[in-house]
């Protein structure tokens, strides 16, 4: 070899070493090759030396560095160029005889090769026309191979380092996705990660029957009846999928998201302007996607344990609370409570049957159970649940009876059994419709059936108690009762009003019908009162035909007003039609007053308004 040649060899290693950043194994790629063709231009005394690389993943020629800055891109298909290269593969060098007329410029081309591939092109440009003519197969050859040989390591420990430099960041996110027990953390993280590495691509998170609200994150419904065909095909096969479309001019890749249990969805990545997937590229998103799968299930599997305990919690502590004897009331109102907190129901209603079939809601119920409207839920699961004692689960009522517009439109209701006959049932509504899950119906369900027994118990404890508190014929509360609770008003309250209540000729209708008619009447003349009163007022038989109210913490205007009312109801509604007579009387704490007084007051203006033409009121005054 000549000296020349020698010297040249020692400068191009020289300078690639001089680019090498010893303590992290890292080259100055950029650096190197602008050195390295400075340093060829200068050994050749040339005008311009530039090299061109071929980029696989986007089939093109391009340039990578010249000594020239100013250099444009020539104007030449670089695509065609691209896939014609192999042509010129066959020899080392090429002075003024390059087989493509886009070089025509350049006198000298190298043609870098990689196991016979073409991978690039070393073009030189002369500064005096023949310079270079006297060069010789042995220095081009020498060159080519050299500048191969270099740029080839270059590169190769560029693309290790880069490579370190992925893992390292896999090894980063692997770290933080098992540190987080939240599906939306993993989520994000795969995308920033991702937005990390190649920002210019586009990402999707494809999942599979997700009910959860993730906000900011790119996420798509994966279905069944999708038209994605490769998405589908990644979720169901488990393996990467690639679709390349042309006319869009964009690849995308679909990475199923895995974990040793399932799949959990897909990851669309859209690389735009390209045609095919570079493979160490789909190695790494592969290598995420699995890596996020695993961190999903982890994540899933936490979250369902985390529900799964807390749900055990809340059937525990009801079914703890519901055996302490509490009144069935305050049972509703703690069921309904739990219900609305743990299902973030809007209202919950307990309905109870009757023996007579119709449906009534129990105390302790949302209010909305006390109105019109709710009917139309109690009616419509009543008639579902009439059929088979199916729990009911409906996301959306509205299109279920079409005729009425309904404003809750999830509905869940679950029957409330006792020895295989419906004793009634829990209703649970929201507004807006899919509202609940199928979790939150599983656990409902659950929910009543373990506190059905105690619901019935405390039915059964309040009805019998009920019994002795109330007359046998008229459902009203007994005088014992009422006497009692009067009692207490007065130690209580503030005030409170007392209605006695007598039917007029009363011995007519008994003598004119029958007894049996008499009772009717009496039970007719309960009813009303009834539905009358409020629930905290108590209606009661005073004894024989002769009824009363008493009022607590009322005003005897409104006292006079209720037996008003009363008293029109059963001229108009009673059948045989009969009337009353009331005597109405009041306390106050601020004077010395007993029952026994306000008991008296009453029955001297009952007797008045009975010795001045009956069906009146009359009120008696201290
Ligand atoms: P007035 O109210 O105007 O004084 O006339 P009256 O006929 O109602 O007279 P009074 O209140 O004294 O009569 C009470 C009658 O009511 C006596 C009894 O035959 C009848 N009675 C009392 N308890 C019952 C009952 O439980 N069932 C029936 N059918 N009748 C009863
Ligand atoms: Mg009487
Ligand atoms: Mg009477």
């Amino acid at each position: 070899m000549e000296h020349q040649q020698i010297q040249l060899l020692y400068n191009l290693r020289s300078i690639f070493f001089d680019h090498m950043e010893l303590e992290n194994g890292n080259i100055q790629y950029d650096q190197f090759v602008r050195t390295m063709l400075a340093e060829i231009k200068r050994f050749l005394e040339v005008k311009e030396v530039t090299l061109f690389k071929c980029d696989d993943w986007k089939q093109h020629l391009f340039i990578e560095a010249s000594t020239d800055s100013d250099l444009i891109e020539p104007d030449y298909d670089s695509k065609t160029l691209y896939l014609n290269l192999e042509r010129a593969a066959g020899r080392n060098y090429y002075y003024n005889d390059y087989p493509f007329r886009e070089f025509k410029n350049y006198q000298l081309i190298l043609p870098l090769k990689e196991e016979q591939k073409v991978t690039g092109l070393v073009a030189v440009k002369e500064k005096v026309p023949g310079s270079l003519s006297s060069i010789g197969a042995e220095t081009g050859e020498l060159l080519t191979k050299e500048c191969t040989k270099l740029l080839e390591t270059a590169l190769n420990i560029y693309k290790v380092v880069m490579e370190e430099k992925r893992h390292k960041q896999l090894f980063k996110v692997t770290e933080k996705f098992h540190s987080s027990m939240s599906m939306d953390a993993v989520l994000g993280e795969i995308i920033d990660t991702l937005q990390e590495v190649y920002p210019s691509f586009v990402y999707y998170l494809m999942l599979s029957h997700d009910n959860n609200n993730h906000e900011n994150l790119p996420i798509k419904d994966l279905e069944y009846d999708s038209e994605n065909v490769a998405a589908m095909q990644a979720y169901v096969t488990g393996t990467i999928q690639f679709e390349n479309s042309l006319t869009e001019k964009k690849s995308v890749l679909y990475a199923p998201l895995r974990g040793k249990q399932g799949i959990y969805g897909v990851l669309q990545v859209i690389a735009p302007n390209s045609l095919v997937f570079p493979e160490n590229e789909v190695e790494f998103i592969t290598l995420l996607a699995n890596t996020a799968g695993s961190a999903l299930e982890n994540a899933q599997l936490y979250q369902q344990s985390k529900r799964l305990i807390s749900d055990l919690q809340l059937i525990n502590e009801t079914s703890h609370r519901l055996n302490s004897n509490l009144r069935l009331s305050e049972t509703i109102t703690y069921m309904k409570e739990q219900i609305i907190k743990s299902f973030d129901a809007q209202e919950t209603g307990f309905i109870f049957l009757l023996p007579s079939g119709d449906a009534k809601p129990l105390t302790g119920s949302s209010a909305f159970f006390q109105t019109k409207e709710s009917e139309q839920y109690i009616r419509y699961s009543k008639e579902r649940m009439d059929i088979d004692q199916e729990s009911l689960f409906i996301g959306d009522v509205h299109l279920q009876s079409v005729d009425v517009k309904m404003r809750y439109r999830s509905l869940m209701a679950v029957p409330m059994l006792q020895s295989n006959s419906l004793r009634g049932f829990a209703v649970v509504l929201h507004k807006e419709p899919y509202y609940f899950s199928f979790e939150m119906f599983k656990l409902l369900q659950s929910l009543i059936h373990h506190s059905s027994l105690a619901l019935a118990n405390s039915m059964l404890r309040e009805e019998l108690e009920k019994l002795v508190i109330t007359d046998h014929l008229t459902r009203l509360y007994s005088r014992n009762y009422l006497d009692e609770k009067i009692y207490q008003s007065m130690e209580e309250d503030e005030e409170g009003a007392f209605i006695l209540i007598d039917i007029d000729d009363f011995k007519k209708v008994n003598d004119t019908y029958g007894h049996q008619v008499g009772d009717e009447i009496l039970i007719q003349v309960a009813k009303l009162m009834h539905g009358n009163i409020r629930e905290t007022d108590i209606g009661a038989r005073w004894g024989g035909e002769e009824l009363a109210i008493y009022l607590p913490r009322v005003p005897l205007q409104v006292g006079v007003n209720i037996a008003q009312r009363l008293l029109e109801k059963v001229s108009e509604l009673s059948k045989p039609k009969v009337t009353i007579s009331c005597g109405v009387s009041y306390w106050k704490r601020d004077s010395i007053d007993n029952a026994k007084a306000l008991f008296k007051r009453a029955d001297e203006a009952l007797y008045l308004a009975k010795n001045s033409g009956k069906n009146k009121v009359l009120v008696q005054n201290r």
